[in-house]
């Protein structure tokens, strides 16, 4: 298979290789996440390259480790410029232009998302909520009917509730695999980052959970702020 790819890739035109890669990066283009789309694009590239030179094989491998920590909660201060270098050293030092082709998209992803990136690492924050170590899956009390699909669907067992009851996701066993938000007709698994809406401390009957006015609620709700005369 690497040799085959390496024929392939020495061999091949710069078009065939623009075209090979950006049709993989396309894939991601539904990808709200900068670093997770890095984390998957490295992921895919680097099992094609053939591996002939070092920077190419050990160059998109290293993306691919730093940009899986970094979305795991574990990037560290000096991450971004490293993968800078290591994409730079791509594009400068690969033998054939897959090398080199990889490394610009790389770049251009930093380049273009370097807030993102930071947020990750310093804030362990993903807004897009695409990264698993930086969301959990909740149950919106008003919205779950009770109907008992995610807990049948849960292969992890985090799900607690039967029929007629609001269900609650044990977080601390939730693995994020989402399979039971493919179930839920009524739409009611949401995600939620660093703040968690006021739930159910456990299973209690749909329609009885009643949610509180946030701040702004109450008396004044809905008014307009008065104006200086
Ligand atoms: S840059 Fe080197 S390792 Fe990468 S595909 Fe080309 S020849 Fe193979
Ligand atoms: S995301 Fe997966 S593990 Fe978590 S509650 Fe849903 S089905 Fe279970
Ligand atoms: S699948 Fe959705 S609506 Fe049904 S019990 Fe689970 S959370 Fe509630």
């Amino acid at each position: 298979m690497a040799l085959v790819q390496r024929k392939l890739w020495k061999q091949a035109s710069l078009e065939e290789i623009k075209d090979f890669i950006i049709e993989e990066y396309k894939k991601q283009s539904e990808n709200p996440c900068p670093v997770d789309k890095m984390r998957v694009f490295t992921d895919s590239t680097r099992r094609t390259s053939c591996g002939e030179c070092v920077i190419c094989r050990e160059g998109i491998l290293q993306l691919n480790v730093i940009t899986e920590a970094i979305s795991q909660g574990k990037g560290r201060d000096g991450d971004i410029e490293i993968l800078t270098e290591i994409s730079d050293d791509l594009i400068l030092g690969s033998c054939c232009d897959y090398g080199k082709e990889v490394g610009k998209i790389t770049k251009r992803i930093i380049e273009e998302s370097k807030e993102e990136f930071e947020k990750h690492i310093k804030r362990k924050r993903c807004d897009a909520l695409v990264c698993k170590k930086f969301f959990s899956y909740y149950v919106a009390p008003e919205k779950c009917s009770g109907c008992n699909k995610c807990v049948e669907e849960c292969p992890q067992k985090a799900v607690a509730g039967s029929k007629d009851l609001i269900h609650i996701i044990d977080s601390s066993i939730c693995d994020r695999c989402g399979k039971c938000t493919a179930v839920c007709k009524a739409a009611a698994i949401q995600k939620a980052g660093a703040i968690i809406p006021k739930l159910p401390l456990e299973p209690v009957a749909v329609g009885s959970f009643k949610i509180e006015p946030q701040n702004g609620g109450g008396l004044m709700a809905g008014r307009r702020r008065r104006r200086r005369s």
